[in-house]
Order: C-alpha cells, then sequence, then structure tokens
C-alpha cells in the first residue's frame, strides 16, 4: 500500500506555513483519500508548533522537526531534515511545493532515499495508480507520468491547487530528530529588492503587460518612454500588479532604443518566455502575436489596450479589446485607483 507524505516548511515569518505548502496540503489530503492511503504531514521550520495548527483538519499524522538551523534555507540542514522526515514516515509518494527552498534540495534528497523526483508537477490524478502532469518544451506538450520507482518525489507548481483553510482543533506534533552535519555555511541574512522594487510578483491577482508600444513614436511624433515608465510603476503600485513584457519591448536594450529601465527579459511572456499564472491580465500596447499570447493561456481573464484595431488581441485572443491610447487610459485608470486607496 502507498503511503503518502507532503513536506511543508515555514513562509518568512517563521510561524505559519508557506501558501505553496499549504497547496501541497491541499493536494494531499485528496491524493490520500483517493489512494486510501494514510497522510503523513511533515514541517520544516525552526519552531513548527504554530504552523501546525493550520493543518487542523487534515486527519494526517504530523511530523516536524525544529532547530535554530531550519530558520533560513541551507541545503546541508534542509536536506538532512527532509531525509528523517521521509524516513520516519516510510513514504513512497511525496508530495512537496516546488518552491525555491525545496527545488534546490528534493533531487539530492531523492537521490539518498534511491528514489526519483519529478518536477514542474501541474496536477495529480489516481487512475489504477497515482498519474502526474507536467508541461515540456516551452508548455507546448503536455505528458502524463506514471512511476514504479519509490519513493516518488514531486514538486508541485505554486498556483495549482487552492491552499488547505484548517478546520477544527490540530491534531498533536510528533517531534523527529535531525543528526546535523557538520555546517560550512552559515546563513548572515538575505539581501533582495524591496518588494515594491520587484515587478514579478507570482501571487498578484492581475499581470500587466507592456508592449514596445510604449517607447514607439507616438501621434505627436516623439517618444515619451520616461512618461511611459511613470505611467507603468505607477499602475503596478496601485493596482500591486505582476509586470509582463512582449519580447520586442526587452529587446529593445541591446538595440540602443529607448527602454524601460526596470525591464528585463526575466519579465518576457510567450512561447520563448515566461507562461505565469494570474486571475486576470491587462496588455498594454502589445500587438498580441501568437508566439506572445501563448504565454497567456494560465491567465483567466485577458482584457488589452492597443490603437490598432486589427491587432491579435481583436482575433479572439482577448475577452475585450480596448481600442485606445494605452497613455490616455493608465494615466485615468492610476487616478482612479489613487483615489480608491
Ligand atoms: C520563434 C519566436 C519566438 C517568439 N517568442 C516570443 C515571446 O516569447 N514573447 C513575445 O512577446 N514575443 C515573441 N516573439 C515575437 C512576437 O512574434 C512579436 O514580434 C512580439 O510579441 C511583438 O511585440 P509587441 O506586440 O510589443 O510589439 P509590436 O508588434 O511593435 O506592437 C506594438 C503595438 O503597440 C500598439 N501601440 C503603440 N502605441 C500605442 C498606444 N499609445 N496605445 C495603445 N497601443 C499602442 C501598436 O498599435 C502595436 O499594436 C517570438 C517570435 C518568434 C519568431
Amino acid at each position: 500500500m502507498e503511503k503518502l507524505l507532503v513536506l511543508t516548511h515555514v513562509d518568512g515569518s517563521g510561524a505559519a506555513l508557506s501558501k505553496a505548502s499549504l497547496e501541497s496540503v491541499a493536494a494531499g489530503v485528496e491524493m490520500a483519500a483517493a489512494l486510501g492511503a494514510p497522510l503523513v504531514i511533515g514541517i520544516l521550520g525552526a519552531q513548527p508548533a504554530s504552523a501546525a495548527k493550520e493543518l487542523a483538519g487534515t486527519g494526517a499524522r504530523i511530523l516536524a522537526v525544529s532547530d535554530d538551523a531550519f530558520a533560513q534555507p541551507r541545503y546541508a540542514s534542509d536536506a538532512a531534515a527532509l531525509e528523517a522526515l521521509v524516513r520516519a514516515a516510510e513514504a513512497t509518494i511525496v508530495f512537496a511545493p516546488a518552491s525555491s527552498r525545496f527545488a534546490r534540495v528534493m533531487p539530492g534528497v531523492a537521490y539518498r532515499l534511491g528514489g526519483f523526483v519529478d518536477t514542474h508537477i501541474t496536477s495529480v490524478a489516481k487512475a489504477e495508480t497515482l498519474e502526474a502532469t507536467r508541461w515540456y518544451y516551452r508548455q507546448r506538450v503536455e505528458a502524463v507520468v506514471k512511476r514504479e520507482s519509490r519513493p516518488w518525489f514531486l514538486l508541485l507548481e505554486a498556483g495549482t491547487h487552492a491552499p488547505w483553510i484548517a478546520t477544527g482543533s490540530a491534531s498533536e506534533v510528533e517531534s523527529i530528530s535531525v543528526t546535523l552535519p557538520n555546517l560550512r555555511t552559515t546563513v548572515s541574512g538575505i539581501k533582495a529588492p524591496r518588494q515594491d522594487e520587484q515587478t514579478i510578483r507570482p501571487e498578484a491577482k492581475i499581470l500587466f503587460v507592456a508592449g514596445a508600444g510604449w517607447t514607439k513614436k507616438q501621434a505627436d511624433g516623439a517618444v515619451h518612454a520616461a512618461e511611459a515608465e511613470q505611467l507603468i510603476l505607477g499602475f503596478l503600485r496601485a493596482a500591486d500588479a505582476s509586470l509582463g513584457s512582449s519580447k520586442s519591448l526587452v529587446d529593445q536594450s541591446g538595440e540602443n532604443q529607448a527602454v524601460l529601465k526596470f525591464m528585463t527579459h526575466m519579465n518576457q511572456i510567450g512561447q520563448t518566455g515566461a507562461t505565469p499564472r494570474h486571475p486576470k491580465g491587462l496588455s498594454t500596447c502589445c500587438h498580441g502575436e501568437e508566439p506572445h499570447v501563448v504565454g497567456w493561456r494560465f491567465i483567466n481573464e485577458r482584457r488589452a489596450i492597443s490603437i490598432d484595431p486589427n491587432c491579435g488581441w481583436a482575433r479572439g485572443k482577448a475577452d475585450v479589446l480596448y481600442v485606445a491610447d494605452a497613455f490616455k487610459v493608465i494615466a485615468k485608470v492610476n487616478a482612479l485607483l489613487n483615489e480608491k486607496k
């Protein structure tokens, strides 16, 4: 019989589980019921007790490791802790969120246990046995994977399941001891841009896409790159949006053209870019060509602003197309959003 373990870790606060962890928990609860398998949940954190309260109602056996060494991600300590949790649970199937913390350590943990790991899993289902789905080749090929190797580790993509919501009273937490190896790395802190400087925000409710039109000559024959920067940044701040781009816009920096300074290739959406997941998307000054729009496949509601009524968005690619000047529309929208705030 299968034994299902869901591995989780705390978020930046140290007191709560990460949202992606709670998504894996929800997937685990559902799959354990479908497989008729016992469910175990493992927690990695310095003080997992308060995080464990979020697992109320899962009916799972809860295991946790606790040590100051687990307050922050570090390969050696995380690998030792996760190995101990999998061994204690005697797991044959392991679900875990594909967070940066787990993605870098899980292949090593699978190797230590003689198991097999699959990454970028977007859904799991029970047929005769467990089946996992993932995309290959820039989201053009979808594969359903089955494996006989055990333990089988599956890193689940964030945003593919609704997070678990605690109900009822919490279960007891069993503490698992870990023999830590000699730790050569000391985590002295995290250096990261301020949140409002980060333009890629996977948790945002809305994706704002800027196209090359923002840096093209406008009706007055002039380029308005500085104004474009202010309008785009203004929208990102006012709507807590994530910033995407067309390829043409991010490629301009190599061609000595007017550029938006905060835009990098990391923002590119499309066939040769990213395929983010957000409930809504707003495209601006972008033509909506197929190699770009293919990156919108996981955006549920799509709107676009273009001055060209024959652009790609008009041909069935957007739910709503506003044929208008994005400079004027976004200035007005920002003013309304700021009034509301
Ligand atoms: C193999 C391959 C892979 C590719 N991969 C990608 C990819 O991953 N992602 C990607 O984005 N592209 C990709 N492309 C390129 C893609 O085909 C397009 O060339 C690109 O998306 C065009 O970018 P754009 O729409 O921003 O620019 P443009 O085509 O220049 O369109 C600019 C638009 O802005 C509008 N506009 C101008 N001013 C305003 C204004 N004031 N208000 C409103 N609208 C305005 C114009 O009417 C125009 O429609 C790929 C191409 C190939 C061949």
